[in-house]
């Protein structure tokens, strides 16, 4: 019987960890990374460490950051007033390159999802309401800037429940997401319309 060398394996099985690879693709990759210079390689390895040891999560907004405060809540011209809340870093991404929007974020890291076991204690929801009820936080509007599904909703009917006794003025996003899309996958165009004409949440 053939065997491939451990290290192919190895790799592979590394690969076969990523989300949306599957077992022959992973070993798909290890073969073509095998045929790769050293150097190549080496830089590939250090990439991935970089990942681990250079980057943390902004002590303020939960984004992924480089310093433990990140460039946006560092940034002086951002309108401090206006929060945006997102499940992910990918969707500030999204937010960001739409250019629509100059406040500041907050990452809860995912939606609520009860069956999957998200709740709200995993979601980075206590850290959004001591944030809002501290003295300097000058917070005055908040954008839930949610996946229009159900875990979009449920995470936003939360919030909005959570939320009602600091008497904010909370929107979320308008409907220009078509219903069940995803906002990582949305582009600048629809992403800024939804954000212009987002729906003020009180009835
Ligand atoms: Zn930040």
């Amino acid at each position: 019987m053939f065997l491939n060398p451990k290290p192919i394996y190895d790799a592979a099985a590394e690969f076969d960890n990523l989300p949306g690879i599957g077992p022959r693709a992973a070993l798909r990759f290890a073969y073509w990374l095998v045929t790769q210079p050293k150097e190549k390689i080496r830089r590939f390895a250090q990439a991935l460490l970089a990942l681990s040891e250079g980057v943390t999560r902004c002590s303020v907004c939960g984004a992924w950051s480089e310093t433990p405060i990140c460039s946006i809540c560092s940034d002086t011209k951002r309108d401090k007033s206006v929060l945006c809340v997102v499940a992910t870093n990918q969707d500030l991404r999204v937010i960001e390159e739409s250019a629509a929007y100059k406040g500041i974020y907050h990452v809860l890291g995912g939606l609520l999802d009860p069956i999957e076991g998200v709740t709200p204690e995993t979601l980075a929801i206590s850290q959004l309401t001591k944030r809002l009820m501290s003295s300097e936080s000058g917070i005055s509007e908040i954008i839930l800037a949610f996946d229009p599904d159900v875990r979009g909703d449920t995470t936003a009917l939360f919030l909005i429940k959570k939320l009602e006794p600091l008497e904010l003025n909370v929107s979320r996003l308008a409907r220009g997401l078509p219903n069940g899309a995803q906002l990582e996958y949305a582009d600048g165009a629809t992403v800024a319309s939804a954000l212009a004409n987002r729906k003020n949440t009180v009835n």
